[in-house]
């Protein structure tokens, strides 16, 4: 979408710097090394960043996989012409068995009654279907229990039309230096059930386990292949634990609009809904078409701040659904149709995502994953 493609509908749009994306994907190449694979996350449309074009730049970057959270994400992927294996984070659910194998998505299974209907479906079709078998070491959440995994393996071996071509885990907190016991014990509880799988006969060709924090903060956690999601997007700063060597992790989203109206604002004029915002001095006040229907949080209102003609501007008043004010008044030369960035990277200065989602007491996924669908993406370059 160039500026000219903008014309004939609101210029309120979200850049997508693929380049940037490139440029973290390979910071976390250099940090795994050639040998381990690199399973792009893609799920959440790519954390909001639009999965389709992320994952078509990430397998030209030399992504291996791609990991989805249901199978209709994959399913999108493949329509794209996403051609790498794609891995389904929820497994699959009732009646999505046959079109896992139909389109080559591969499914986390946590119960036992999946690997049968994947079974069932792979012996109707004459395949054997991959499956990649999760492992709950201490997230208590999707997963076997790891104390369980030794009696789930050997159960698997009834399904001849199943084959364990993974077995993963995920961390709890390897963002947080004071839990890395716990996450020392989730690997030794993983270890010890791909022990166990073995055991049993199977043979997968991959253990991971590596979220973003564990891939820059725990090397030990490799295994065959990282599932790394946010740093490819750029967001570190609330996602990784203080390092000695930080990776160099660029911005890859930047929301902007455009200022649509100026005006005068005289001492004691309220500003917004609730009138939260007084004006204490003359100044100058710009609307900007964008709000909280396009994923500017509403507890930005009275604390925000946006980028305009190389300054910070501070967003006055209520956020509203579709509309936000901003003081301009100490910014020089502003006029209607400026370009405001309220998120991410213009020229030298940034609106981290990491500090917007401080300011509204949240995590960076949650701000970009938020932006929300009427908001165009402008996939760069
Ligand atoms: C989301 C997710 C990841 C990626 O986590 P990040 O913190 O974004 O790196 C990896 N594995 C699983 C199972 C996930 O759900």
């Amino acid at each position: 979408m160039s500026e000219f493609e903008l014309a004939g509908r609101r210029p309120t749009w979200a850049d997508v710097d693929l380049d940037a994306l490139a440029s973290n994907f390979r910071a976390v190449r250099e940090r795994v090394g050639a040998g381990v694979k690199v399973m792009g996350v893609v799920k959440a449309d790519a954390y909001g960043h639009g999965a389709r074009e992320c994952a078509l730049r990430l397998a030209d970057e030399g992504a291996e996989w791609f990991g989805v959270a249901s199978p209709e994400e994959g399913f999108a992927l493949r329509g794209a012409g996403v051609t790498q294996p794609v891995l389904s984070f929820g497994g699959f659910w009732q009646g999505q068995a046959e079109d896992c194998l139909r389109q080559s998505i591969v499914p986390v299974v946590y119960r036992l009654d999946m690997a049968e209907a994947l079974d069932a479906a792979a012996r109707a079709a004459g395949k054997v279907a991959d499956v990649h078998v999760k492992i709950d070491t201490g997230m208590g959440r999707l997963g076997v229990r790891y104390d369980e995994a030794a009696e789930f393996a050997e159960r698997l071996r009834a399904f001849e039309h199943v084959r364990v071509d993974g077995v993963m885990t995920h961390f709890a907190a390897a963002d947080e230096p004071r839990h890395d016991c716990f996450t020392e014990e989730q690997l030794k509880r993983f270890r010890e059930a791909v022990a166990a799988f073995r055991e049993k006969g199977h043979r997968p060709t991959y253990e991971h386990m590596a979220n973003s924090a564990a891939t820059f903060a725990h090397t030990e956690t490799h295994g065959q292949m990282v599932r790394p999601g946010g740093v490819l997007y750029g967001l570190w700063r609330d996602v990784l634990p203080p390092l000695a060597d930080t990776p160099r992790l660029r911005p890859v989203m930047s929301l902007r609009s455009r200022i649509v109206l100026l005006k005068r604002v005289h001492v004691g004029e309220t500003l917004g809904y609730g009138c939260t915002f007084e004006a204490a001095r003359e100044m100058l006040v710009a609307t900007v078409p964008a709000g909280y229907a396009d994923g500017y949080a509403r507890s930005l209102s009275n604390r925000g701040r946006v980028i305009v003609r190389g300054g910070f501007a501070s967003v006055v008043g209520r956020v509203s659904m579709d509309l936000t004010l901003l003081d301009v008044t100490d910014l020089r030369g502003v006029a209607v149709g400026e370009r405001v960035t309220l998120l991410g990277a213009d020229g030298a200065l940034t609106v981290p995502a990491e500090d917007i989602a401080r300011t509204v007491g949240t995590l960076s996924y949650e701000i970009t994953c938020g932006i929300s669908a009427r908001v165009p993406r402008r996939h760069l370059p």
